[in-house]
This record gives C-alpha cells, sequence and structure tokens, in this order.
C-alpha cells in the first residue's frame, strides 16, 4: 500500500525546492527510504516528483541525526505546528522575524525546533534585557532541550536588509538544531573545567600538527548549515557556507594561547 504525507498547506507556500536533481533516480530510492515510501515500479519523473513532498532535499538528510529526527517526525505521524507558538524569550521585532523564518521552514523542521528548543533574541536597540523565562519551556524527550540566541544584526544600516540577514542567521541556526549531534547538556559546576580541558587538547592538537582534525568537524556542521538555510531560500551571512567554514576555523585557531 502506498502512503502520501501531507502537511497543513495553509502556513507555507512551497515551491519544490530543486526540480532538476529529481531526475536521480538514487536520490529517489534514498528519499523513498527514509520517507517510508514504496517507490514507483516504473518512476518517470513526474510521478516522482508527485509522490515526494515539495520540502524534500538531499540537504534536509544529510547526517544521521537528520535522518533520525525526520523518521521519529514520520513515526509520530507527520504533524504540522503553528509557527506562533515557538517558546520564544526577547524582543518583540527578532520575534516576528523568528515566527516568519519557522513558517518557511520544512514542517518536521518547524515540529522538532517547536519541541526542542529554547529561542532567545536581543533585539535593534539593546544590548540586553532582563525578563521571566518563558513557560512552559520545551520538555523534549529523545534530546536535550536547546537554545538559539539571535541578535539584530546592528552591522546593517538599511532596515530591509538586516531583515534579510537576521531571517538568514535565524534559519541557519534552526539548520543546525536540525542537522547537528545533540551535545550533552552542560553542567554549570563543570563548566570551567570542561572549557579548560578542551583549550588543552586544542593545543595539543596544535603541537603534534592535527588542528585540521580539530576543525573539520566544526568546518562541516557550518557548510551543512548554510546549504540547507540557503534551500530554503534564505540569504546573507547564514547561507555563505565559505564564511560560516572561516568562522568556524576562526573559532577554534583563536583559543590556541600564543
Ligand atoms: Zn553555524
Amino acid at each position: 500500500m502506498r502512503r502520501s504525507i501531507c502537511c497543513a498547506k495553509s502556513r507555507t507556500r512551497w515551491s519544490r525546492v530543486v526540480p532538476e536533481r529529481f531526475v536521480n533516480l538514487g536520490e529517489y530510492y534514498r528519499f523513498c527510504a527514509v520517507l517510508n515510501l514504496q517507490p514507483l515500479r516504473d518512476p518517470m519523473p513526474p510521478a516522482r516528483l508527485k509522490q515526494i513532498p515539495e520540502w524534500m532535499s538531499s540537504e534536509l538528510i544529510i547526517t544521521e541525526h537528520a535522518r533520525v529526527r525526520l523518521k521519529r517526525w514520520l513515526a509520530a505521524g507527520s504533524p504540522d505546528a503553528d509557527p506562533a507558538h515557538v517558546v520564544y524569550g526577547g524582543d518583540h521585532d527578532v520575534r516576528v522575524e523568528v515566527v516568519h523564518v519557522l513558517s518557511r521552514v520544512p514542517p518536521p523542521v518547524l515540529v522538532h525546533i517547536l519541541t526542542t528548543t529554547l529561542v532567545i533574541g536581543v533585539g535593534e536597540t539593546d544590548g540586553g534585557w532582563w525578563d521571566v523565562a518563558p513557560a512552559p519551556l520545551p520538555q523534549p524527550t529523545s534530546e536535550p532541550l536547546c537554545i538559539i540566541a539571535l541578535a539584530w544584526p546592528t552591522y546593517i544600516q538599511d532596515r530591509t536588509d538586516a531583515i534579510e540577514e537576521l531571517r538568514g542567521i535565524a534559519a541557519h541556526e534552526m539548520a543546525h538544531g536540525w542537522l547537528c549531534k545533540p551535545r550533552r547538556p552542560s553542567v554549570p559546576t563543570e563548566y570551567a573545567a570542561e572549557k579548560l580541558e578542551h583549550e588543552t587538547y586544542i593545543e595539543l592538537a596544535s603541537k603534534v600538527g592535527s588542528i585540521e582534525e580539530v576543525i573539520a568537524p566544526g568546518v562541516t556542521n557550518e557548510q551543512q548549515a548554510a546549504q540547507l538555510a540557503t534551500v530554503w531560500g534564505f540569504r546573507g551571512a547564514g547561507t555563505d557556507h565559505t564564511h560560516q567554514m572561516r568562522a568556524a576555523r576562526r573559532r577554534v585557531l583563536d583559543r590556541i594561547k600564543e
């Protein structure tokens, strides 16, 4: 029996992400496998296009963690959600853009972010803020509680351009949330010791000439997040994979003491 995946279409007007790539039969079979769909016996491109959800792309399932999350979403009955239900703390201007971005990401990513992540925003005019934390916080059962922090890009003067930049960065961070391995939550009392241990490890790797091995996973993460944000139709620094890869390298190299 053939299964189809449906989601409320009123929220997002999806245009197919990369239509020309659907002529690739290997990709078609891979999508079917991940989505638990029965491949068509004679899969001509138009039939394939009809069977696979419009938001599907190779970039969406490039990591094992993303594939596990997609399967979890399918097992839950392919739910949809309201982007306005994001658990958010901070300035209103940033929240408006967060909700906008959530309305443009694929439904499994939307549901994943809403159920696992607290989003925090610092707006255009504030250096910081105090408030009561939103409640209830997401209580994910299969992953740790995650955080996305966003700052208004004050380095861009034009407001329209700044909004585009902020949207691209928000999409990039959501892509990380979807693609990356969930790490063990940091225990505050152990934080300083963990930090020191990590810095010692980086220094040691630098001395023995294996710093590239330390940098590589972070660089790959940045590339994949930037590419997924690009596929979703965003722009700016969040989608510039060379910029993000350079930043990932710098974050590690800056920790090496002189
Ligand atoms: Zn990143």
